[in-house]
């Protein structure tokens, strides 16, 4: 499987690195295909060109310490070529252009991908730690068309400072909802939201405050982040709304995308009267992430593969709600 990349040549300085665009490809001892197969490099090896021949150019591998010669069409410089990409929806990297290729990992929403192929709907993708795969190029987004692009969220992490919130044996409600908040702001910002912390260390900043926040940012959503206790037997995930017209979407979204991700117990969305969403003239919603009370669910709430499913989640409902 390979694929053919428009190879610039005006204005490139005498050397210059390139990137392999074919699956695999052959390098030779001489500018010929019948020439003797060297070695064979994988798609996004860096080379260093340093000469041309017709269409063959010269390279140096440097991870394999080898010159020889290779097909231009299948060099492209870095910077005409590559692109990032981010995932809408967690994503399937595999390893060929199509659903019948293996799985070679699940990539959540909000990564960013170096694009460095293509085959029609398919895209050729370099992970940050040099692993290469393909993904559906309909599950993509460039930075530019994410519908995250330019949209601006306030993420607020319940409590904090003198207020910590509910506790259960192990964990401080205060600081689970700083992580998590931190973890989906990272998400958000990848996707090119601009993202806005009430607070991003632990201080304790006022209700008033928090929602003077809000509505001075002319946020697109308010997220307050919070993990939940009661006195009984309680589990599960649930997402609070003032208003009707104004937030139950956006709940119901993040509510859905919450459960779907950490597969926790469905609790629903709720009104709720909480001076938090109630002042706020922003679309608004308070998530309540499991409960601190229920030590099962405590250890399990705590651990950061929780955390980072929630954000997900939340990130998953910012999408379906904002595109
Ligand atoms: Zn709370």
């Amino acid at each position: 499987m390979s694929n053919k990349a428009a190879t610039s040549t005006a204005s490139q300085p005498s050397t210059w690195t390139g990137y392999v665009t074919a699956t695999t490809l052959n390098v030779r001892s001489a500018p010929s295909t019948t020439a003797r197969i060297l070695t064979q490099i994988g798609s996004g090896t860096a080379v260093t060109v340093q000469g041309k021949d017709g269409s063959w150019m010269k390279v140096y591998i440097p991870s394999k310490k080898v010159t020889g010669w290779v097909h231009s069409d299948y060099i492209s410089d870095k910077s005409s070529a590559s692109a990032q990409v981010v995932l809408l929806h967690n994503t399937n990297l595999r390893r060929g252009p199509g659903t019948s290729y293996g799985i070679i990992s699940v990539e959540p929403a909000g990564t960013s991908l170096t694009k460095i192929g293509q085959s029609n709907d398919w895209i050729q993708v370099r992970r940050k730690d040099g692993v290469t795969g393909w993904v559906a190029g309909w599950l993509v987004g460039s930075a530019q068309s994410s519908p995250l692009k330019g949209k601006t969220v306030v993420l607020d992490p319940g409590h904090g400072g003198i207020d910590g919130g509910a506790s259960g044996r192990l964990y401080v409600e205060k600081r689970l909802n700083l992580s998590t908040a931190l973890k989906l702001g990272s998400l958000l910002q990848q996707a090119g939201a601009k993202v806005i912390y009430t607070r991003s260390s632990d201080i304790y900043v006022s209700l008033n405050q928090r929602v003077a926040i809000s509505n001075q940012s002319n946020a697109d959503a308010f997220i307050s982040i919070h993990y939940n206790s009661c006195t009984g037997v309680c589990s599960g995930i649930e997402t609070f709304y003032y208003s009707m017209s104004k937030d139950s979407v956006l709940a119901r979204s993040i509510q859905n995308n919450l459960i779907k991700s950490t597969q926790l117990r469905d609790r629903g969305t709720k009104y709720g009267a909480y001076r938090i969403i109630r002042n706020n003239q922003r679309p608004a919603a308070l998530v309540e992430l499991g409960f601190l009370t229920n030590p099962t669910e405590e250890r399990l709430i705590g651990s950061i593969s929780h955390q980072k499913k929630a954000a997900q989640g939340i990130y998953n409902g910012l999408v379906e709600y904002l595109k």
